[in-house]
């Protein structure tokens, strides 16, 4: 795809719904060995709020498929991932406006927006073994292969969500041997080390959903 669009949004949220389901039980071993063992049925309950209220009131426009997730998350998830994933979803879809496409451009921005907003909520930095480990760098990584890209039109929405997802996975990974600083992990100090981070796990998985649906 060269650019979101309503039904395309809609697929990326329903596919992830898919996957953090499939993944639950992954997820919230990570949370098991970290925090409260429930990480994985957190996502999973949030999103599966966000399709069924997306399948109640068939958004519009851009703003109304990402508002709607965000919204769900907020009032689904009492965990700390869900205000931080509702706001991301929140602020992206402030950014996309009242169009029924997004451009590469205006999801970069609507990035940025987002990880501003997390960041905000959270209060973590690159570095505190937290969702944001991930979610930086794939922000990064997709900025970097806009600026690289020929022609904005053309394959760079793909390229860019291609190169965003292999960042975040390596996010990912480099949660392993921090100690965490922030959210309930934080609470175990140097036993948190040599374990992966639940939320930057789910945030990878949430880019590959992305790729998976705009190739
Ligand atoms: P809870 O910790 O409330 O049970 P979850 O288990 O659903 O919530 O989510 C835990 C994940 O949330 C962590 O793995 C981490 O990635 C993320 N997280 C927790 N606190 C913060 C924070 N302050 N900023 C960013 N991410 C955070
Ligand atoms: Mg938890
Ligand atoms: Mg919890």
């Amino acid at each position: 795809a060269t650019e979101w669009t309503v039904p395309l949004l809609v697929d990326w949220i329903r596919t992830y719904a898919d996957d953090v389901a499939a993944a639950a039980d992954d997820l919230t071993a990570l949370d098991s060995a970290i925090g409260d063992a429930d990480h994985g049925s957190n996502m999973k309950r949030g999103f599966a709020a966000a399709v069924t209220a997306l399948d109640e009131k068939p958004p519009a426009t851009c703003a109304d498929v990402l508002k709607t997730t965000g919204m769900s998350l907020v009032s689904h998830v009492g965990g700390a991932s869900g205000p931080l994933y509702g706001t991301f979803f929140l602020r992206l879809g402030a950014a996309a406006g009242t169009e029924t496409t997004v451009d590469a451009t205006t999801f970069g921005a609507g990035l940025h927006a987002a990880l501003d907003g997390v960041r905000a909520r959270g209060k973590a930095e690159v570095g505190d073994k937290t969702l944001i480990d991930a979610l930086t760098p794939a922000v990064e990584a997709y900025d970097a292969a806009l600026a690289k890209a020929a022609d904005p039109s053309d394959d760079a929405l793909v390229d860019a969500i291609a190169e965003a997802t292999k960042a975040a996975a390596i996010g990912r990974d480099s949660t392993t041997p921090l100690q965490a600083r922030r959210g309930r992990a934080s609470y175990l100090g140097e036993r948190s080390v040599g374990h992966q981070d639940p939320g930057a796990t789910s945030m990878a998985l949430l880019f590959a959903a992305a790729e998976q649906v705009t190739r």
